[in-house]
């Protein structure tokens, strides 16, 4: 018998990282996604499969964290025995701008789920396991290193946010004694990365100027300080919190900290560019209260996971400087045969 993974936020990075995972291990996984107006499948494309064609085992199904209608019926229909639980209004900054509706989705969308698990446990009369996408941005202004132990301090609706879905998640663990993990995962970044997060906007740019695309790129904060760890391995250690015979939560970081500028330095200096010939500040990428300094102490992981990351912040961001150099070289000649090409607006966050 196949295990059955229900994922929810399934287009997002991580989503696309861990279906590949979860695939690669034999289950049948089942997606949420949100109708829009554009294909927003786009980080999925290449293992989709039409659902008509034998052996499928990826499947989804329209709904959104706002309608527990439609998590009962995607519960029901998935039969799950692993739900993780990704979808998220995941960026900082926007958060500022849609405060209510970040709240709704990323706090009020985990009670819905688990509500909604809790429901079909009891119908269905199995345990399903549960993972919970929590963030280190709840330690916000907590001094590094953070660990399991350390108060969160959240400084944004995103981050307040998440708190109340991990503190949800522990008392439906208590409560109903359910099999729950809260992951506390420091920024992890990828080729695959939303393109208006720091690492992929700085490697874009970079791309996008080797090319002769963009001139200019206009930052925020370069002071503050993250853990940036590779996508693909913090997936692994997801998947290894729901293996484990107890529910428990754990910090997942590289324990090592970087400045936006030591980005810059590495992400420009790869193509052999000073980035201070490019990067102008502007306030708009500012945040009302910033966290300074993520560093994170995966102790604990290591220990009771046996989960190390693999990637570290130089190779990771040569990593995807590469992927977004081809990008703008493909960009390039699209422009050149008469296409538009869509750069990012100033108006993006
Ligand atoms: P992401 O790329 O922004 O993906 C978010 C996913 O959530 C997308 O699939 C998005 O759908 C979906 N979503 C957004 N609002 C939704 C709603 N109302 N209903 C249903 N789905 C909705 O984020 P990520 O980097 O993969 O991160 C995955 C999770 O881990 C998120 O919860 C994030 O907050 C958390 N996290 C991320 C990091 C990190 O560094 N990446 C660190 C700690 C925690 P669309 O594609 O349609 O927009
Ligand atoms: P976050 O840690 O979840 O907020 O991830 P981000 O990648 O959005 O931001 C990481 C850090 O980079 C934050 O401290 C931002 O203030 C800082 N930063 C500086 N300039 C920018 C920018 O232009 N865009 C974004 N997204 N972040 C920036």
């Amino acid at each position: 018998m196949r295990k059955v993974a229900l994922i929810t936020g399934i287009t997002g990075q991580d989503g696309a990282y861990l279906t590949r995972l979860l695939l690669g291990k034999g289950y049948v996984v089942h997606g949420i996604i949100r109708r829009a107006s554009t294909f927003n499948t786009e980080r999925l494309d290449d293992i989709y499969r039409d659902p008509h064609e034998p052996e499928v085992r990826l499947f989804l199904h329209y709904g959104d964290m706002s309608d527990s209608t439609v998590l009962r019926r995607v519960l029901r229909l998935a039969n799950p025995d692993e739900v993780y639980n990704l979808a998220a209004q995941s960026h900082v900054r926007v958060s500022f701008d849609q405060p209510e509706y970040t709240a709704d989705t990323v706090a009020l969308g985990t009670l819905r789920l688990l509500e909604a698990v809790r429901e079909f446990q009891q119908e269905a009369g199995k345990r399903v396991k549960f993972y919970q996408a929590g963030s280190s941005e709840m330690f916000g202004a907590s001094p590094p290193p953070q660990n399991e132990r350390t108060p969160f301090y959240p400084r944004s609706p995103y981050a307040v946010s998440k708190v109340a879905a991990h503190w949800f998640a522990v008392n439906y663990r208590e409560a109903y004694g359910m099999f729950i993990c809260n992951g506390i995962l420091f920024n992890h970044e990828s080729p695959l990365r939303g393109e208006t997060f720091v690492t992929r906007k700085v490697t874009r740019a970079v791309g996008r100027i080797v090319h002769g695309l963009q001139r200019k790129l206009y930052m925020g904060n370069l002071d503050a300080r993250r853990d940036w760890g590779y996508a693909g391995d913090y997936v692994e250690a997801m998947w290894l919190m729901l293996q484990q015979d107890e529910p428990d939560d754990y910090v997942i970081a590289t324990g090592e900290s970087h400045s936006v500028r030591e980005l810059l330095d590495v992400a420009f200096g790869y193509v052999g560019l000073d980035w201070r010939d490019y990067v102008e500040q502007d306030p708009r990428y500012f945040r009302p209260t910033e966290v300074d300094h993520l560093l994170g102490d995966a102790t604990k992981a290591r220990k009771k996971l046996g989960w190390e990351p693999k990637v570290r912040f130089r190779e990771l961001i040569q990593m995807m400087v590469e992927h977004d150099l081809e990008l703008a070289a493909r960009e390039r000649t699209l422009r050149e045969a008469g296409h538009t090409v869509v750069l990012p607006g100033t108006a993006t966050p």
